[in-house]
């Protein structure tokens, strides 16, 4: 398993789901019942709190 790889996330088993999560901040990425997925998943993620979006704006539910 390559440590960098999963650097950006914090994984947990919880309940028989993997849960990814930021771990600086504890935000969840994902939770998927396969590792592996929840990893890929998480991976894919970019987390809001600690790195926000500059450029591109995804619509989000944020109340200004
Ligand atoms: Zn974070």
């Amino acid at each position: 398993m390559d440590p960098d790889r999963t650097s950006r996330l914090a994984m947990h088993l919880l309940h028989g789901w993997w849960i990814a999560s930021c771990p600086d901040c504890g935000y969840e990425f994902a939770c998927r019942r396969d590792q592996e997925a929840a990893e890929r998943a998480g991976l894919r993620r970019r987390c809001p709190v600690c790195q926000p979006a500059t450029e591109e704006t995804p619509p989000t539910e944020d109340v200004a």
